[in-house]
């Protein structure tokens, strides 16, 4: 399975706008990152995790034809308000794409994007998604996809694993239970916001903490902001674990 990080940046995106400090104004393209989301392709298969508000750029940048299934984290803007872009997907197949969803997700979906699940509607069309409730493991494609949850807060987010991928982004906590589910993952992907603390987000310190915990061969961090800086902060990270970047692809 090929893994593509699409976007590594928390929600503001990096360069924040309107903002002069070094990291917003460097010339190293692994300190531009737009909304948080990656592409799981196997098989012919692009399963992307989130539409955020980058989501065009995205799919333009690494010239995605097809999109089989979208799998939703939670339903903060940053994941869920590229979700229009997804009609050129749906005209193209000719027909509504699969979403997984948790319920307060599934709700939240069905209310702001209510007119994408309305029979009529009149000139272009929409996004047309089959979404549907996740309720434990199940069968994607011809794999299993493993639902998790993690604390972002106290808001509960679904962290996905797929074979020995897991990806875990916007969190501070990650429950025993997750903890038992993640046995033996080896590549994981987890929530670093920056050295400062945050109220709902891993610090990098954190996140080196519990990437240790884990155990994974190989940690990658996302939804950083712009106070990293990628050369130093990836320098001083511990082996096995390292900051990802925007257009990043590896196989697992
Ligand atoms: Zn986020
Ligand atoms: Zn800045
Ligand atoms: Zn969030």
């Amino acid at each position: 399975m090929r893994v593509t990080f699409l976007g590594t940046g928390t929600s503001t995106g990096v360069p924040v706008i309107g903002c002069d400090c070094d990291v917003c104004k460097s010339d190293d393209p692994k300190n531009r990152r737009g909304r948080v989301s990656v592409m799981l392709t196997w098989d012919d298969n692009n399963v992307v995790i989130d539409t955020g508000p980058d989501f065009r750029e995205q799919m333009l940048r690494h010239d995605v034809k097809h999109i089989e299934a979208v799998l939703y984290t939670h339903s903060h803007a940053d994941h869920l308000h590229g979700l229009d872009d997804l009609r050129m997907f749906c005209f193209r197949r000719g027909g509504p794409i699969p979403a997984y969803a948790d319920p307060a997700t599934f709700e939240r979906i069905r209310r702001v994007f209510d007119y994408t699940f309305q029979t009529k509607t009149e000139g272009g069309g929409t996004a047309k998604l089959e979404l549907e409730q996740m309720n434990g493991s199940f069968e994607l494609l011809g794999r299993t996809i493993v639902p998790m949850i993690v604390m972002h807060g106290s808001l509960p987010v679904t962290a996905f694993r797929v074979g020995d991928f897991a990806y875990c982004t916007d969190c501070n906590g990650v429950p025993d239970e997750t903890m038992q589910a993640l046995e033996g993952v080896d590549v994981l992907v987890l929530d670093a916001l920056r050295e400062k603390p945050h109220s709902t987000h891993f610090s990098i310190d954190e996140a080196v903490a519990v990437a240790r915990k884990i155990g994974a061969r190989q940690t990658y961090f996302v939804h950083m902001t712009h106070d990293v800086d990628h050369a130093t902060v990836n320098d001083a990270l511990p082996d096995g674990v390292e900051l990802a970047y925007d257009g990043l692809q590896i196989d697992v």
